[in-house]
């Protein structure tokens, strides 16, 4: 009896065990698997990896197919305004975003874009919307918090702002819409953040202090 007791206890013991290692391995991969487009935007665009990162998980979730409340898109959560401005400056502002296929098969055909919604025409798999696509999301995301860091380091003539000082105006401007920071900053030069703006992003804010030491 006592014996029996002792392999029910331990066949307890190494499925909790288990239980915990696929977590903590799982955990880590849904974590990490971005950050290769992390790593290339932030070079691209000249910003901090970790302000990337911080946004993706505190707003996105690493979900590549997350929707906010304001149409914000990915896992960036790129806001309306931003796909706007980017689809003015890189590309036209009647460009139209198609649908891509996210199935790693053979032959590997991720990225490629069709203009209409339905199967995916090599592999016949469901396509996602390209702003959800997520090399695309990180792009367009990247580069409007780019144009917004340029705007702000111009915005009180010195062209000189310290980084760290625009980053809660930045990451305000990319997530309340540019005209309500602006109208809260002066046109950015005020370098505050009114308190009830920056406790909208203060969840933004946290993350990017731990991600600036290791992604
Ligand atoms: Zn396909």
């Amino acid at each position: 009896m006592r014996m029996r007791l002792a392999i029910l206890i331990s066949i307890c013991v190494v499925i909790v065990a288990l239980s915990v290692v696929s977590f903590l391995t799982y955990e880590n991969w849904r974590t990490h698997r971005y950050d290769h487009l992390i790593m290339e935007a932030a070079v691209d665009h000249q910003l901090p990896p970790g302000l990337l990162k911080a946004i993706m998980d505190a707003r996105g979730h690493f979900n590549y197919y997350t929707m906010g409340e304001k149409g914000e898109v990915g896992l960036l959560q790129v806001p309306q305004e931003g796909v706007a401005e980017y689809k003015k400056a890189k590309l036209s502002p009647d460009y139209e975003f198609g649908y891509v296929c996210i199935n790693k098969a053979h032959p590997p055909h991720t990225g490629i874009k069709q203009n209409i919604r339905g199967p995916c025409n090599i592999c016949k798999s469901r396509l996602i919307p390209e702003m959800w696509y997520p090399r695309q999301n990180v792009e367009v995301g990247a580069w409007y918090l780019a144009k917004l860091k340029a705007d702000i380091e111009g915005a009180d003539g010195s062209g000189k702002r310290n980084l760290e000082d625009a980053i809660p105006l930045m990451v305000a401007a990319y997530c309340l819409t540019d005209k309500n920071v602006r109208a809260a900053t002066d046109n950015f030069r005020n370098p505050v953040l009114p308190p009830g703006l920056r406790n909208s992003i203060r969840d933004i804010l946290e993350k990017y202090e731990r991600y600036r030491q290791r992604l």
